[in-house]
């Protein structure tokens, strides 16, 4: 009995990527109904099949071909390649970002510690969760420092004298100002990205890329905007370069006037009220901004 190819696909089972990857695939018309607590989920109408684990296993369920792809934040995949003990993980290649998960792997040290820069970290000691990224930030700069590594909590450190200064996962900052520290220096930025294993099957592949095509659109809808106005005829190439990321819209004519046109544009950046005002200042009028659900080329 032959069975028919599907992708697998590694997200994470619970946490900050959880939501979003879901709604990804979701908006991929990938339908999916796992029940809590489930670690494994076939999808019922596209050849794919979903493995929910531990973010940190992501980079080595990829790379040893468990699943062909995964998504798992930057920061993951390049410090469980900076360290891993088991062999390289080596067999993996960042396939596109998905633009969510952002947050940065940032410096920071008490409000009373004399910083000037990041030479004055040597010699101190500095807690993380991300050893193998902060070291080759250390080498890079010719810094030494001793490096404490802490699975969590590391923004107490400072305050139980365990170390000087952290190197921790950032996005508002709300945390640290809460345990009186100030973030100094971004070491690493990271976002949520989709991993692909290096060798995937051809027929395994075909899906694949369908799934890329898919996300790549959503992630374009996402960013654009359809935009419609009307515009003086004369006016024309004035609008037309103050459409932003737009290259070549649509000139449609209007019913009962020779001196004006519709014009339609798919707009790449998002539109500003003070794009609007600019268009209407150059001529146009009845400016229409649309989102676009779906998107494919
Ligand atoms: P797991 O149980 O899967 O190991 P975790 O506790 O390691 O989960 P989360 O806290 O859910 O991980 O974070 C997952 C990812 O979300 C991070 O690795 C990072 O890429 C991203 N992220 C975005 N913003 C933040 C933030 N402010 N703090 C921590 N991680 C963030
Ligand atoms: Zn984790």
């Amino acid at each position: 009995m032959s069975t028919e190819p599907r992708l697998q696909i590694a997200i994470q089972k619970s946490g900050r990527l959880y939501d979003e990857s879901i709604d990804l695939l979701k908006k991929c018309g990938i339908s999916l109904t796992r029940s809590k607590d489930q670690l494994f989920c076939k999808s019922g109408n596209f050849p794919v099949d979903v493995f929910f684990v531990r973010d940190d296993d992501i980079p080595a369920f990829v790379s040893e071909g468990v699943c062909q792809i995964g998504i798992v934040g930057e920061n993951v995949l390049i410090e469980k390649q900076a360290t891993a003990q088991d062999g390289p993980l080596d067999a993996i290649d960042t396939l596109l970002p998905l633009g969510f998960g952002k947050c940065r792997l940032s410096l920071a040290v008490p409000h009373d510690f004399d910083y000037d820069g990041p030479a004055s970290l040597a010699g101190k000691t500095i807690a993380t969760s991300y050893k193998g990224i902060l070291k080759q930030y250390l080498d890079d700069q010719g810094i030494k420092a001793k490096i404490v590594t802490m699975e969590g909590a590391v923004e107490i450190a400072p305050r139980t004298g365990l170390a000087d200064a952290i190197c921790d996962l950032v996005s508002t900052g709300a945390t640290l100002a809460t345990n009186g520290l100030k973030e100094t220096d971004i070491v690493f930025e990271s976002q949520s990205v989709l991993i692909q294993n290096t060798s995937i099957d051809a027929d395994i592949q075909d899906i694949l890329d369908r799934l890329v095509l898919r996300l790549k659109g959503v992630l374009r809808s996402r960013s654009s905007k359809y935009i419609m106005l009307h515009s003086p005829v004369s006016k024309l190439d004035d609008i037309r370069d103050a459409l932003p990321g737009s290259e070549s819209p649509t000139i449609v004519p209007l019913e009962g006037t020779d001196d004006r046109v519709a014009v339609h544009a798919v707009c790449d950046e998002a539109v500003f009220w003070d794009t609007m005002e600019d268009l209407k200042a150059k001529g146009a009028s009845a400016i229409l901004v649309l989102p676009i659900e779906k998107m494919l080329d």
